[in-house]
């Protein structure tokens, strides 16, 4: 494959889409970005921003705006299901002292911040638009877009998320499906109480909740359901049933729970995880974000290593070299480190199931996670 990488086409445009379109255009490459949805946006609550995302957001340039719009802090403090505190633990942060160690922001927010960005740099972006059809030579893609137009690229990347279309148009029946956990996620958006100072979570009878910061007013609780309902209520019963499992649980999360009334203010959904075998990519066509390597939240990590894939591949680029050299290294400095997030994910929920028995080897398998991912990229 030829050298030089001039013309990229993105397909997606979350948080694996654009971190590459950021990336990749201001290494003087042209990034096309289509995205399938008429309002380029992003759904849902909040988002918590671990260290590698925080560096990630850094390395993009945006975390100072991330942080002015939404909120940082350095400590997690730990509670049983009364609301005793158990501990307060001080996180160590990947960018030094004068930043905060974990952020959390709407993730319409963080969309925003980040679409602007890559707008402002000059990536163009076509919405209501898909692949149709694509087309690999040895020195280009030919791709036909669902807006009939037919244009030529030297890479395509697949950025569209859990069930993608590129993955299954490039690896066809090879590519694994998304696998379910049996899991589900609750989150809610609510008011903060002056009382929530940082990262709080709370340990119940084989249920997990907790609180994030969004900002000085603002936070959104999560709530990890071990054994998810078959069919998950709609959308007028979701407050109701959100609180009756977090009955469980005293203190601060009794309070805040009554508060949960509404069903805009509630996210459920259920959890399933996918691990491309290496390599992502065929020809001139790459995976990344979720479209490769989907995880679980139990180390809140999907985002981060979705924005990392952009950055590491914006750099390789940069560096030059063949294409297939290119992507070859980029599975190098990405595999392991996604393939590790994957399973260790899985492996936390699957304990979470049976909580009391594994509470030793889930703290240990999340604090060497953590100190894994602290490694530069
Ligand atoms: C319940 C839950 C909670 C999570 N919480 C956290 C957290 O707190 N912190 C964290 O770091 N991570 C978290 N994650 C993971 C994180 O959200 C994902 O890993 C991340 O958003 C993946 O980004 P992506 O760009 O690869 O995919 P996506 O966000 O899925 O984006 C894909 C984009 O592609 C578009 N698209 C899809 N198909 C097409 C097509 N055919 N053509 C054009 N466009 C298309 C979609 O509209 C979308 O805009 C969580 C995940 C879940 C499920």
């Amino acid at each position: 494959m030829s050298t030089s990488v001039d013309r990229v086409l993105i397909v997606g445009g979350g948080l694996s889409g654009v971190s590459a379109a950021i990336a990749l255009q201001r290494e003087g490459i042209d990034v096309e970005l289509v995205e399938r949805e008429p309002v380029w946006g992003a759904l849902g609550t909040g988002i918590t921003l671990m260290g590698p995302a925080m560096r990630a957001l850094k390395q993009l340039g945006v975390l100072e705006q991330c942080l002015a719009e939404g909120s940082g802090c350095s400590e997690m403090s730990l509670f049983n299901a009364e609301g005793e505190l158990l501990h307060t633990l001080e996180i160590h942060g990947l960018l030094g002292l004068e930043w905060p160690a974990v952020g959390g922001m709407m993730r319409p927010t963080l969309h925003r911040i980040l679409a602007d960005t890559a707008v402002t740099q000059g990536v163009s972006v076509r919405t209501a638009t898909s692949v149709s059809s694509l087309e690999q030579h040895p020195d280009r893609v030919d791709v036909e877009l669902s807006d009939g137009s037919t244009e030529s690229y030297d890479l395509v990347l697949g950025a569209d998320g859990l069930r993608s279309q590129i993955r299954q148009l490039v690896f066809g029946i090879d590519a694994p499906q998304p696998r379910p956990l049996g899991q589900a996620v609750w989150r809610a958006l609510l008011d903060r109480p002056a009382s929530v100072t940082g990262e709080f979570q709370f340990y119940g009878p084989g249920l997990k909740t907790g609180f994030t910061p969004l900002g000085p007013d603002k936070m959104y609780e999560f709530l990890v359901q071990p054994v998810a309902d078959d069919v998950l209520p709609p959308p007028e019963e979701r407050p109701a049933r959100m609180r009756e499992l977090l009955s469980v649980f005293g203190g601060v999360v009794a309070e805040v729970r009554e508060t949960i009334t509404r069903p805009e203010q509630v996210d459920v959904r259920k959890l399933y995880w996918l691990l491309m075998p290496a390599p992502w990519y065929r020809g001139r066509v790459l995976l990344i974000g979720d479209a490769a390597h989907a995880t679980t939240p139990q180390l809140a990590m999907g985002g981060a290593i979705a924005l990392e894939d952009g950055i590491v591949l914006g750099e390789l680029l940069a560096s030059g070299g063949e294409l297939e050299a290119v992507l070859e290294q980029f599975m190098e400095r990405r595999y392991e480190r996604c393939r590790m997030v994957v399973e260790n994910s899985v492996q936390l929920s699957e304990w979470e199931k049976n909580a009391a028995e594994h509470e030793e080897d889930a703290g240990r398998l999340q604090s060497e996670s953590f100190a894994a991912l602290a490694a530069p990229i």
